[in-house]
């Protein structure tokens, strides 16, 4: 059977179908256009001949490239997530194609402001030669992670184009709600059956990491008193100092995401809202042991205490 090389042309037909999740959402998957890519993908693994593919209620894609091998090889599986991320635009991507990549500036014609500069990217010098793909300038790519769709789905055409090349068993595995965190929650690990799996996600070419932080999310809420200011004395608690206060009480030369590198945890505010009468101040907090996220929530629990004892009168 010829082989064409597809892998852009896979790519450039993902990206057009609007996948965002949504963190505000309580179904599953958190929005169903999800499951558009996910039908696209299922019909396209049965052309190529993979029998099982299938699309289930949660949105997850499952399906087998059986063994051509006698070898007694552990099953591994191919994952990666078909969402894109709720902060920008994923309705009417359309990809364009720069050849033979010369390292001039990428400028993106539907917002000429939105300029890719080779300047700013270090990984562009090593493009050159190379044909890059970019979003037009109003909305995102949605390269993370449709090219590891798109990889993962040339990857089984070509192993069932070229029977020479010998495997074990490979699971495929696409999944939604990667971006809000969801991505494993209705997983069903006993059907899928594998031994080891490798999310194809990220970094650069030849990276593989082969570990990941442990992550909690922690919010803060303030409930302070409202009083007409004209009779506020010794009765106002004014949640905005209060919250202004626990941020203030935060290190400035460690545990944030600007003062540490490799190994190294962190408390990070993603957002702080708020009035007089309440606010809110959301945390994540990341780290590669049980204990030491348990000691990050233990010390922002002591800011907070801290904090409620500089405003009680
Ligand atoms: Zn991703």
């Amino acid at each position: 059977m010829p082989y064409q090389y597809t892998v852009a042309d896979r790519f450039c037909r993902y990206v057009q179908i609007d996948t965002q999740s949504d963190p505000l959402s309580d179904s599953y998957p958190t929005t169903e256009k999800q499951k558009n890519l996910g039908k696209l993908l299922v019909a396209e693994l049965l052309a190529m001949g993979i029998a099982d593919a299938h699309l289930d209620e949660w949105g997850y894609v499952y399906a087998t490239l059986p063994a051509n091998s006698h070898k007694n090889v552990p099953v591994i599986c191919f994952c990666s997530h078909m969402d894109t991320s709720p902060d920008c635009s994923g309705m009417g991507v359309k990809p364009l194609i720069h050849l033979n990549y010369d390292g001039s500036d990428l400028v993106l014609p539907d917002d000429p402001t939105q300029i890719i500069r080779f300047a700013e990217h270090p990984a562009l010098a090593q493009q050159i030669g190379n044909d890059i793909i970019t979003a037009s300038g109003t909305t995102l790519l949605g390269a993370d992670n449709k090219a590891g769709v798109a990889e993962i789905m040339d990857a089984i055409a070509y192993l069932l184009a070229h029977p020479d090349l010998r495997h074990g068993t490979v699971k495929i595995l696409f999944t939604p709600d990667e971006e809000v965190g969801k991505g494993t929650a209705n997983v069903d690990l006993q059907k899928l059956g594998a031994q080891f799996a490798y999310t194809i996600d990220g970094e650069t070419l030849g990276t593989i990491e082969d570990e990941t932080f442990s992550a909690d999310a922690m919010r803060v809420v303030i409930q302070g008193v409202s009083i007409h200011p004209g009779f506020a004395k010794g009765k106002m608690e004014n949640a905005i100092k209060i919250a202004a206060d626990i941020v203030a009480q935060l290190p400035k030369n460690s545990l944030s995401p600007e003062t540490t590198e490799g190994r190294e945890g962190f408390v990070h505010p993603t957002r702080i809202a708020g009035t007089l009468e309440s606010a809110e101040i959301d945390f994540i907090v990341r780290d590669f042991t049980e204990s030491g996220l348990a000691q990050h929530e233990t010390k922002i629990r002591q800011i907070v205490q801290n904090a409620i004892a500089h405003f009680s009168t």
